[in-house]
């Protein structure tokens, strides 16, 4: 599984771990995240700026 850096902050998505606190539960894909993600710690950046790291 891979993770997805917010290039705004520090924030990072992990497929393995996911985010409970919001509501993706562990194995989420990033993929499978809604379009309109945005960055739970910035709110500025979306899903399309995510970089996989
Ligand atoms: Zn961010």
């Amino acid at each position: 599984m891979s993770k997805f850096k917010c290039p705004e902050c520090a924030y990072v998505f992990s497929e393995a771990d996911g985010d409970e606190h919001e509501g993706y539960p562990p194995g989420t894909e990033f993929a499978s995240l809604p379009e309109d993600f945005a960055c739970p710690d910035c709110s500025v950046r979306f899903k399309e700026d995510f970089e996989k790291v």
